[in-house]
């Protein structure tokens, strides 16, 4: 199983190796590591260079971050075109929620909007797919700078958003992905069953701390097969065959 959202740079690097290694013996395959800023994307190429089978690599910038000046955000998406050959995407870019207030005191939407499209237009020119934060009314939004710049590869990572607006993001052909949140919040419980199969991915977004179940645990790719479990129960599958599906699907996009 691979974890489609998972931010690599941000755990003690110091046992990263055996980390990975303890993970890899514990059937996780790979994961998707994306990146929060330009440190963080530098941060993420050279774990990929060190464990090449492992890592799919996004770079980009965070939207809860404040936007990026004008030459962080040029020298971004030259490693982009530079690198375009260790890359699996984009990400994680998006548009702010959880610190809108604050950040909209300094900047303006339109500005992170900008920073999206800017991005989006080099997924779309490079053929990547995008790894998206884009929750509540933001998620509307992405969609309408998706649309308008015909982005067809795009996932959005653990969503939250209105009946209406999963709708139009599943219909659309893009991917959503819950993390282990799904087993004790209804929200996400409710969500997943409008997600068709063939276009859910699972994620930790660890090292984020979770709550219910794991709230005593460290966030690390080995909580996939308990996310899995509880999607079994949830969609009424069986386990093995769940998981087919769901690593077919992160593989074909990511
Ligand atoms: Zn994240």
């Amino acid at each position: 199983m691979i974890d489609a959202h998972i931010h690599l740079d941000q755990y003690d690097q110091t046992g990263i190796k055996e980390m990975i290694n303890k993970w890899s013996e514990n059937g996780i395959a790979g994961v998707v590591a994306v990146s929060t800023n330009l440190k963080s994307s530098y941060d993420i190429l050279k774990l990929k260079q060190e464990y090449p089978n492992f890592i799919r690599a996004a770079i980009g910038h965070h939207p809860e971050e404040p936007p990026p000046n004008t030459r962080d955000l040029y020298e971004l998406i030259d490693l982009v075109h530079q690198e375009r050959k260790q890359l699996a995407g984009i990400g994680e870019i998006g548009l702010p929620t959880y610190k809108k207030e604050e950040l909209y005191t300094k900047y303006s939407e339109e500005q992170f909007i900008d920073v999206l499209e800017t991005f989006l237009r080099v997924a779309k020119k490079e053929n990547l797919p995008v790894s998206l934060h884009a929750v509540h009314e933001e998620a509307k939004k992405a969609l309408i700078s998706l649309k308008k710049l015909k982005v067809e590869l795009a996932h959005f990572h653990w969503l939250k958003a209105s009946a209406s607006t999963v709708n139009e993001i599943v219909s659309s052909g893009y991917f959503v992905s819950v993390t282990p949140e799904v087993c004790y919040r209804e929200r996400d419980q409710l969500l997943v069953k409008q997600i068709p199969l063939e276009q859910l991915l699972i994620e930790t977004d660890g090292p984020w701390q979770h709550g219910g179940p794991f709230s005593e645990r460290q966030t690390t790719p080995l909580l996939l097969k308990e996310i899995t479990t509880c999607l079994a129960n949830i969609l009424h599958i069986r386990y093995n065959e769940l998981l087919e599906i769901i690593c077919h699907n992160t593989k074909q996009l990511w």
